[in-house]
């Protein structure tokens, strides 16, 4: 089972401006070969089909708490994809009525990439990649051998690293770049997890060839808080009691990545505190919430009222 929090893993800053080309960019990694929506599908059905779930608990519980990290990723770069879709937040935005929609209001928005990212979702994000191709199963792999699937797992979490540093490459406002930097301290943290697990398998040392491709995270500005705070050192338990057994794996004799900051590896119960969720306030002009919202607003206000 899941349960749900309505809190962002990190808080993102507002950005600087509309930009609907960098979102497009930012698509990439949530709906591309390597993104959250893979790095997601691929844990979860792996931890849904594991055979001998209580014979290899250690491997079972790695892979299925990372899948709830995953699902926080995909919501974290949704946010991401929206606020630079709609640009820095004015006060009040959502109040008036949206004008006279005659006037070609939102005409700029027919030049931008990834037009359906307006026309069709109002500015959220969709499962698809920078050019708009749709995220689908090929990109899961879920073998039912061990061995396979966490090879696959280091693989796509290298993959994810080369994404977001071209991403991150791509774009100067502080969201985007903030949802790379982030991204990049935790698929570290993944890589370096899943070539534990399989040193412990099979005696080779893959975490050697990390970091790939290979780049240490000091050079990212962005990581730096994080990896001042220890980020790269902690795998989570996404859990109140349940896959405490990673801490097999990802365990106290083993060390932080030989570029990173230097101390052992810890596992946290539960969840990181993660930071606020951003309003994603209404464009009336665009029809959301709706042209003239008001009356919804009065009537969510009596309905909340009630609840307390
Ligand atoms: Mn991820
Ligand atoms: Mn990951």
């Amino acid at each position: 089972m899941f349960m749900r929090v309505d809190r962002l893993i990190t808080e993102l800053p507002p950005p600087a401006a509309q930009d609907p080309n960098a979102a497009a960019a930012l698509q990439e990694l949530l709906g591309g070969k390597y993104g959250e929506m893979s790095t997601l599908g691929n844990y979860m059905f792996q931890s849904f089909n594991f055979r001998s779930k209580d014979k290899l608990r250690p491997f079972y519980s790695l892979v299925a708490s990372i899948t709830a990290e995953e699902l926080a990723h995909v919501e974290l770069v949704s946010n991401g994809v929206a606020m630079l879709n709609n640009g820095p937040e004015k006060k009040n935005q959502d109040v008036k009525p949206g004008g006279d929609p005659s006037l070609t209001p939102h005409e700029a928005m027919k030049e931008i990439r990834l037009a359906s990212a307006f026309l069709s979702n109002g500015g959220g994000a969709t499962p698809v990649n920078s050019n708009g191709a749709s995220w689908n199963n090929d990109f899961v792999t879920t073998t039912g051998n061990v061995i396979f699937d966490l090879l696959h797992n280091f693989h796509l979490e290298c993959g994810a690293r080369l994404h977001k540093l071209r991403v991150y490459e791509t774009v100067s406002d502080p969201t985007g770049r903030e949802v790379c930097g982030y991204l990049l301290v935790r698929g570290s943290v993944h890589a370096h997890s899943y070539a534990l697990a399989l040193k412990k398998l099979t005696g080779v040392e893959i975490e050697k060839m990390l970091p790939t491709p290979n780049i240490p995270l000091s050079k990212i500005p962005e990581c730096q808080k994080y990896l001042d705070e220890g980020s790269h050192r902690r795998l989570y338990t996404w859990s109140p009691g349940d896959y405490k057994e990673i801490s097999g794996i990802w365990s106290n004799d083993e060390v932080a990545l030989p570029d990173d900051p230097p101390g052992p590896l810890e596992v946290v119960e539960g969840m990181p505190d993660g930071g606020k969720m951003q309003q994603l306030a209404g464009v009336p002009s665009a029809f959301t919430p709706d042209y003239a919202p008001e009356e919804f607003y009065e009537i969510a206000s009596k309905l909340y009222k009630k609840s307390r």
